[in-house]
């Protein structure tokens, strides 16, 4: 049995991870804002510190594998909470636990980022300085120029500098011993998804787009590569970025990859 620490474990993904991965005999350290072994905001610096500590105590430092779910969708009205949970937070626990998991057993761990992750370039990332100078206060702002849909372009700015994150780390984890990939979905069954379809600027896009695969995907679908990616199979995969959207990326960019 491994300890495996899943963000997000309340809902949708994470709580479709945690399942699958206590019905395969792990013991599971669930971190969400409520309903969680550890409670625990993830969008501020205290909620942060409190999840990562919460961890610790939990699995005594020693941590064999995790999966960090928790996010906002792009309808969220406060675009800057959007990027401080999807990318500050979540970078934080994954740098938080990474000492832990360095003293785990095949220790490797799952980031969930996003297709969306792919709508825009490094390059023309309007966050990079909101992350270079850790001035959450800047978010807004940056995300601004993205109008009506700037929830949209916080979503995918701070998706797509997650990625980045995860795949800088690729060395230095690898050198430790500490496997690290993402996983990118298209649109899944969720609440989150549920929710950007009832907001009328994403909704009919949602509604209106079919995928190669013509279904949203399951959370489960989801979990089963996570958990994949955690175990012993997965021993050569790192630092990479798996996008599971029911074909949608290749159908509209066939020639990127
Ligand atoms: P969900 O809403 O069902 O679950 C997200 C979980 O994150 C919830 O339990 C929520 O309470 C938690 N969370 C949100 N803000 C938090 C905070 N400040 N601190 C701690 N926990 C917080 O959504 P989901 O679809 O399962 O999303 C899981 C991940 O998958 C997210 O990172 C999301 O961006 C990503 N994703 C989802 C889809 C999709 O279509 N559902 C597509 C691509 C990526």
């Amino acid at each position: 049995m491994s300890t495996v620490a899943v963000t997000g474990s309340a809902s949708g993904i994470g709580a479709a991870t945690a399942t699958r991965l206590r019905d395969a005999g792990h013991r599971v350290i669930g971190v969400d804002l409520r309903s969680a072994d550890v409670p625990a905001d993830l969008a501020a610096t205290e909620g942060r510190t409190a999840a990562v500590e919460g961890v610790l105590d939990r699995c005594d430092g020693v941590l064999d594998g995790l999966v960090a779910c928790a996010g906002l969708g792009p309808h969220v009205d406060d675009v800057a909470r959007i990027a401080q949970v999807n990318y500050f937070g979540t970078v934080a626990v994954i740098d938080g636990l990474f000492p832990a998991l360095r003293k785990g057993t095949a220790a490797a761990a799952v980031v969930v980022s996003s297709v969306a992750s792919t709508h825009l370039k490094w390059e023309e990332n309007p966050l990079t300085e909101a992350i270079e100078t850790g001035d959450e206060s800047l978010i807004a702002e940056a995300v601004a120029a993205g109008g009506d849909y700037r929830g949209q372009f916080a979503y995918a700015a701070g998706k797509n500098a997650l990625t980045v994150a995860v795949r800088r780390r690729a060395a230095e984890w690898g050198a430790a011993g500490v496997r690290l990939n993402t996983v990118a979905p298209g649109s899944v069954d969720t609440p989150l998804l549920a929710a950007t379809a009832e907001d009328p600027r994403y909704g009919e896009a949602i509604r209106g787009f079919t995928a190669p695969i013509p279904r949203h995907g399951r959370p489960d679908e989801i979990a089963a590569l996570a958990c994949y990616l955690l175990g012993p199979d997965a021993g050569f995969v790192h630092g990479a970025q798996f996008v599971v959207d029911g074909g949608i990326d290749a159908l509209l960019r066939p020639t990127v990859f």
